[in-house]
């Protein structure tokens, strides 16, 4: 007997059905005599509604009632499961975030979990009760309800798996496993049987929405086994029919390259003709990172004259007026030109295979160039390669290497 989390995305408690079909779920693992938490996303398209309400009533509203607002599609989820999971004779209760408590910090609308205090859920649950908990929601120290960042309902439920100790966080979604790239842009993607924390933890980063990358950096962290699965297919999560997240040691075979990913969330920032002189990197990035921005992807060339160079980097796309107003301030960039540009795309492969390979940026260079791609920019890890192009481009991109690296042709994995 095992102890499980199993949550449920937008989509899988989409309407009355969904969640009918989702409570069934549960009822099997509870069948099967394992001792069950489930964690709950709002249904599809709620938490954008009562975003949009928010910037409706002003762009610049109060974080804190934003936080009061949209953390309600979560608390309407929760009750209907707990109330389909007794009307199939199960006891179950829901737990909103404060009520747990899931303590956070208390930056709103981002809010990091602190702790969940789970003895009460845990003596509950002994007692043979479903906890059924509202993700993406905590309490601050200040006591007022926070949200932890858009897709956060997987960190809810890793945290809780976390917390409880649970022997598996089973993360049930509208795809039936982690693929080699989205599976919407490229439909011959491979499902992975396994894919390792490291390689997720990148993937989710650069764009793999599957699952938030904070959630995988709290699974890595803790070592909770996370499955990604389907909630419209039969098997439920003990069948083991998903994609395990892992430790490396568990993963037999390594490839040079497991994933093909994007990022629309980028936005480019060029400055020409800064001045060539030390200290002007520490200048620029210095009053961006004050800002709170995050600066991703730089390259500067080297100057000509040797007086001015040319500088390139990216910044989120929500942060790019913010970061212009700060550079166009900057005394050290009076008479440097300051362009940008949204129309751009991160794509990236990733592998922890590429450890010990030479040649694995090559095959994307050589892919991208066949195709006439232009690469604006490039950066590196240990395990993976991440170019900027013009984002016309995605899907011609990202097919392209899918296919550059033999991703869909292997038969197994690992
Ligand atoms: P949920 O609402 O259940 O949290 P999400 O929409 O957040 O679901 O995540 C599931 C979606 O992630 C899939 O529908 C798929 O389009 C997308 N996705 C992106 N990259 C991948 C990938 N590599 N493997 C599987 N799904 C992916
Ligand atoms: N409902 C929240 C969102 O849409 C959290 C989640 O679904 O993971 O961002
Ligand atoms: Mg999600």
């Amino acid at each position: 007997m095992a102890r499980l989390v199993l949550k449920f995305g937008g989509t899988s408690v989409a309407g009355i059905t969904e969640i009918e079909n989702a409570a069934a779920k549960v009822a099997t693992e509870d069948g099967r005599g394992h001792k069950v938490a489930v964690v709950v996303s709002a249904m599809a398209g709620v938490t954008n509604q009562l975003v949009e309400y928010c910037r409706s009533i002003s762009p610049l509203h109060d974080a804190r009632e934003y936080d009061a607002v949209v953390s309600t599609g979560e608390n309407v989820t929760s009750g209907l499961m707990a109330m389909a999971l007794q009307k199939r004779g199960i006891q179950a209760r829901s737990w909103q975030g404060w009520q747990v408590p899931v303590m956070c910090s208390d930056m709103h609308g981002k809010a990091r979990i602190l702790e969940i205090r789970t003895s009460d859920m845990e003596e509950r649950m002994e007692s043979g009760e479903v906890a059924v908990m509202a993700g993406f929601q905590g309490v601050s120290p200040r006591n007022r309800v926070t949200t932890i960042g858009r897709g956060g309902g997987d960190t809810s439920a890793v945290a809780l798996a976390a917390a409880l100790k649970a022997d598996r966080c089973d993360i049930y979604t509208d795809v039936d496993g982690v693929y080699t790239t989205d599976p919407r842009i490229v439909p011959q993607a491979r499902k992975l049987s396994k894919v390792s924390y490291e390689e997720m933890l990148e993937m989710s980063s650069l764009g793999a929405k599957v699952l938030q990358s904070r959630s995988v950096e709290m699974a890595m962290k803790h070592g909770v086994p996370v499955q990604v699965l389907s909630t419209f297919a039969e098997p439920v999560g003990s069948d083991l029919p998903g994609t395990l997240v892992t430790k490396e040691e568990d993963i037999m075979e390594q490839q040079l390259v497991n994933g093909v990913t994007y990022s629309k969330d980028e936005a480019k920032v060029t400055l020409v003709k800064v001045p060539d002189k030390p200290g002007i990197a520490a200048s620029i990035f210095g009053p961006l990172a004050d800002g709170n921005i995050n600066v991703d992807m730089i390259v500067q060339n080297t100057s000509a004259d040797g007086k001015t160079t040319d500088m390139t980097f990216t910044v989120p796309h929500a942060d790019m007026q913010k970061a212009l107003e700060i550079l166009k301030n900057s005394p050290e960039l009076k008479g440097t030109e300051i362009r940008n540009d949204e129309k751009v795309v991160k794509v990236s492969v990733v592998g922890i295979g590429m450890r010990s390979h030479a040649g694995v940026a090559q095959t994307m260079f050589r892919a991208l160039a066949e195709k006439g791609i232009n690469i604006q920019v490039i950066s590196t890890s240990e395990i993976k390669v991440s170019v900027l192009i013009s984002s016309e481009y995605t899907e011609l991109a990202v097919r392209a290497l899918h296919s550059a690296y033999g991703l869909e042709k292997h038969q197994k994995l690992a």
